[in-house]
């Protein structure tokens, strides 16, 4: 029987995604060719590149409103590099909400100079900093919607003359947003979208074009505009793949319908951890929870290896905390069904009837 995957990345698709690639890596579109044989060039894939673009556009609603989606490589860390070359002429405004964001911010000093408008890191992060001002003259406005090692996400974003830059890598299509107030958004496949290997860029094209330096080609958004997304050989299986599980989403009703079933798990999970007296959130602020990332405690360390023991009788895999922060972390991404939610909770309360 297949695993309760609570995987924080690379983490799990739907069943009917991993079927269908599996097909079409031995034989894509009978074609007696596989998807990884064939040119990037062949009008079979210029017809996923194309689909792909067009779904993810669709998922945020974003057609015919000045967007672009692109799909790269080198991972979101890449992303922290490319905005700051594309975007930023003299200054940018970041919020530090953790380990993601003080790597953008790493990057991003190798150009400019970067405000740090709030930051967590005191509290380890344990948190989302809230009411900072952004100075009107940056040059853009940088945050990370969902804290992935924390377990900590954005609620609101704020209100921005500048262009507003999102690492969306751990929420992207799970939950409604006015995506339209964002200049710039991107997300590595692998947490809620498909296999590493490629991130999507989704751009406001007006935002490009504004600073002074020479952009080397493969850094260069407006290269791979000018391409759509084949200026080089493209990760062809990753894009594949993450066409296929937005067709799924399309096919499941879409990001309000998986929001529901992410409301869904996430309170019941929640809900657990608040009332079992043997656990502990490790989020300060309970409005900042995450909803695809649960981050926890069992307060007895003497109770770990019989917890551990129940989690891996009951198949669930995948739940130990980052490293950086210990404890537990179960991601609850979109194909991650409820019941496998259930079964974590059975385990827990099956512990506290044994302590
Ligand atoms: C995983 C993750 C990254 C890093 O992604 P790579 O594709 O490994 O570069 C960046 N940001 C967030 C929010 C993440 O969860």
């Amino acid at each position: 029987m297949k695993k309760h995957n609570f995987s924080a990345g690379p983490c799990i698709l739907p069943q009917s995604v991993l079927q269908k690639s599996a097909e079409a890596v031995l034989n894509f579109n009978n074609l007696n060719l596989s998807l990884i044989e064939i040119s990037h060039r062949s009008k079979d894939f210029v017809e996923v590149m194309e689909t792909a673009q067009s779904l993810a556009l669709v998922h945020l609603q974003l057609q015919n409103k000045g967007y672009k989606a692109l799909f790269l490589q080198g991972g979101a860390s890449m992303q922290f590099l490319m905005t700051a070359y594309n975007l930023l002429e003299k200054k940018a405004a970041y919020l530090n909400t953790g380990t993601w964001s003080e790597k953008a911010i790493k990057e991003a000093k190798m150009l400019g100079e970067v405000i740090e408008v709030a930051s967590s890191k005191s509290e380890n992060f344990n948190f989302i900093p809230k009411n900072y001002n952004i100075p009107k003259d940056a040059d853009y406005f940088h945050c990370t919607s969902n804290n992935t090692i924390y377990g900590t996400q954005m609620q609101d974003f704020p209100k921005t003359e500048i262009p507003l830059v999102c690492d969306m890598s751990s929420d992207i299509f799970s939950r409604q947003l006015d995506f339209s107030k964002f200049g710039l958004i991107y997300a590595g496949a692998q947490k809620n979208m498909g296999p590493a290997g490629t991130t999507l860029v989704v751009i406001k094209e007006e935002i490009l074009g504004k600073v002074s330096r020479a952009i080397p080609s493969m850094l260069n958004y407006k290269v791979h505009l000018d391409k759509d997304s084949m200026f080089n050989t493209p990760p062809v299986f990753s894009v594949y793949v993450s066409m296929l599980t937005m067709q799924w989403l399309k096919d499941s009703g879409g990001i309000s319908a998986i929001e529901k079933v992410n409301n869904e798990k996430a309170a019941l999970l929640y809900s657990e951890i608040d009332r079992n007296a043997l656990f502990e959130g490790f989020v300060s602020k309970k409005e900042d929870r995450s909803k695809m990332n649960a981050t926890f405690n069992l307060k007895n360390d003497g109770l770990k290896a019989t917890f551990d023991d129940h989690l891996k009788q009951a198949g669930i895999n995948g739940i130990n905390g980052h490293r950086s922060i210990g404890g537990y972390r179960a991601s609850m991404y979109n194909a991650l069904p409820l019941e496998s939610v259930q079964v974590l909770v059975d385990v827990m309360q099956t512990v506290e009837k044994g302590a």
